[in-house]
């Protein structure tokens, strides 16, 4: 009368939410749970734009997995995941393996290159700790060196984001605050400094609000960022990139940011996927694997108001943490009978840098210092609902005025 295995793979935000729910709710009484991830800490990937640019440090975006599970209740396995092998009910691990009766992938998502040569090898990306702590050391490095040539190479002081969709957005408002403080630092004047953001289609932030994205490019602008719109990057090189007319613009540093897809692992383990996500059933189950839910950036589901996908968020991805642990606790007790999955919107707030954000609320635009005291908000009760206040006041974002 074995327990039966319940296997979390990825502690991200859909993983560690699924796992500190099923801890809270008792589960682990009834089954073995397993968290898997590559690393013992958790990392707010929504805060990653910051570290990258040197803005906060990344110790301020990831806490200790043991902090905040209860590793006596939830087995902790510090893996990096390599293939899911679902006909045999196990997963293979870089070390050893696991056997589940249910499994939940959260593995996240990886860059979008859409094929174009070059962005692999000399791209930088904004996804994990890791990645971020190198663009950092990286724009650093190409401020220090500059002065020390005799010959200047202005390519070191042009910084080039690759989309201009929210992520590189949001790492362009935090670099155009950056770049003054590291031109004191390093003696350079500010007009030596170059940072592109370069953009396919004909608006930033295509999609989104017209009101808040002339707000946002306005204030970038009066940063000293230059906007290329309806230029798509055709190619990568190690000393710049190539636009859709063929000229080229030379630069040291190419931040890539032109969307994600999923984890690649669910390719590898022959999982039928569009942009290498599964699209779920209501009950976030992969469609004919009953054991298996996806949830997060790996897991595709449909708005059907305007019959497309929903973006990806860490919002959703929250909210799919409760589905997937209220299932899981369901068919532990023996019912067949699972919760579907309705995202509830709330909307979108993005960070401009320093004080400064745009954000859609219901149909409340906010502006400035409102939409950043109410970013922060967001970031909270994030914090809150997996660690209540002491997580809060330990890793919390504060100076909203
Ligand atoms: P993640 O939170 O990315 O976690 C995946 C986890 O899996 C990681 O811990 C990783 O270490 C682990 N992992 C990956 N591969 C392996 C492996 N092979 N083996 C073991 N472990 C592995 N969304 C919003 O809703 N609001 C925002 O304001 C927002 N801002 C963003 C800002 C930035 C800069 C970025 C990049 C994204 C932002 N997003 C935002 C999107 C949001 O971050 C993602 O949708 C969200 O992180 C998805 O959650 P997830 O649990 O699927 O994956
Ligand atoms: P995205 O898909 O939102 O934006 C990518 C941008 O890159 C698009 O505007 C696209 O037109 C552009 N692009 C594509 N190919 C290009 C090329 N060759 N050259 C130049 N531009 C090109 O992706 P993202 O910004 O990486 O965000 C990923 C997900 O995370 C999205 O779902 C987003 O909503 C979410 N996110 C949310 C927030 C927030 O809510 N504050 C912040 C960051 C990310």
């Amino acid at each position: 009368n074995r327990k039966p295995k319940i296997v979390i793979l990825g502690a991200g935000y859909g993983g560690i939410m699924t796992a500190s729910r099923l801890q809270k709710s008792g589960a682990y009484q009834d089954a073995e749970i397993t968290l898997v991830n590559k690393h013992n800490y958790h990392y707010q990937t929504t805060w990653l734009h910051e570290p990258a640019a040197g803005t906060l440090h990344h110790d301020r975006t990831r806490m200790r997995i043991d902090s905040v599970i209860d590793t006596n209740k939830i087995h902790f396995v510090k893996e990096s995941v390599v293939e899911i092998k679902k006909d045999e009910k196990k997963v293979i691990l870089s070390n050893g393996e696991l056997e589940y009766d249910y499994l939940v992938v959260g593995l996240g998502s990886e860059p979008e290159t859409f094929g174009i040569p070059g962005v692999e090898e000399h791209a930088f990306s904004i996804r994990s700790v890791n990645s971020v702590r190198l663009i950092r050391e990286h724009i650093e490095y190409m401020f220090a060196s500059y002065n020390n040539s005799e010959e200047k190479h202005d390519d070191a002081l042009t910084f080039i984001v690759a989309g201009a969709g929210f992520t590189g957005i949001e790492f362009v408002g935090e670099l155009s605050e950056r770049v003054p403080e590291l031109c004191e630092e390093y003696d350079i004047p500010r007009e030596k400094v170059k940072i592109y953001s370069v953009e396919a289609a004909p608006t930033a932030l295509p999609g989104f609000d017209e009101e808040l994205v002339t707000y946002a490019m306005n204030l970038l602008e009066s940063r000293g960022v230059e906007f290329l719109i309806s230029t798509p990057i055709q190619e990568v090189k190690a000393d710049g990139v190539i636009l859709n007319d063929g000229s080229e613009i030379k630069s040291r540093t190419i931040v890539w940011t032109t969307g994600v897809r999923g984890n690649s692992i669910l390719d590898k383990s022959g999982f039928e996927t569009m942009r290498g996500r599964i699209k779920v059933e209501k009950d976030l189950r992969a469609p004919g694997h009953d054991d298996i839910f996806v949830i997060g950036d790996c897991a595709l589901i449909i708005n059907e108001e305007i019959n497309r996908p929903y973006p990806p968020t860490a919002q959703i991805a929250i909210q799919q943490a409760y589905t997937c642990a209220n299932n899981l606790k369901a068919l532990l007790a023996g019912k067949e009978k699972l919760e579907e999955f309705k995202p509830a919107i709330k909307g979108t707030v993005a960070s401009l840098g320093g004080k400064e954000a745009i954000g859609l609320v219901g149909d409340k635009k906010l502006f400035g210092a409102s939409a950043s005291a109410m970013k922060k908000v967001i970031d909270n009760k994030y914090l809150y609902q997996l660690g209540g206040m002491p997580l809060v006041l330990k890793k919390g974002k504060f100076n909203i005025f």
